[in-house]
């Protein structure tokens, strides 16, 4: 597993930016099953069009406390 600057991924899929603690290599490869912060289960999707999703606000919510950042809207 590579470094990881926190302890999760961003993961495309389902029509939303999802982020997971799943191990990954840099990038979930396109299809794999990856279960996000929201509880979800999505098949990941790198196409250009999907990293242009909006992010999904409890995987954001989840992330930032993982990464130790303010809620989203606080600064
Ligand atoms: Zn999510």
């Amino acid at each position: 597993m590579r470094y990881r600057a926190h302890p999760f991924s961003w993961v495309p899929g389902a029509g939303l930016r999802h982020a997971s603690t799943a191990p990954n290599f840099g990038l979930y490869p396109d299809g794999e099953e990856v279960a996000t912060l929201c509880g979800g289960l999505v098949a990941a999707d790198n196409s250009v069009l999907a990293w242009l999703w909006r992010t999904c606000t409890v995987c954001d919510a989840e992330a930032r406390v993982l990464a130790g950042m303010p809620k989203a809207g606080t600064r």
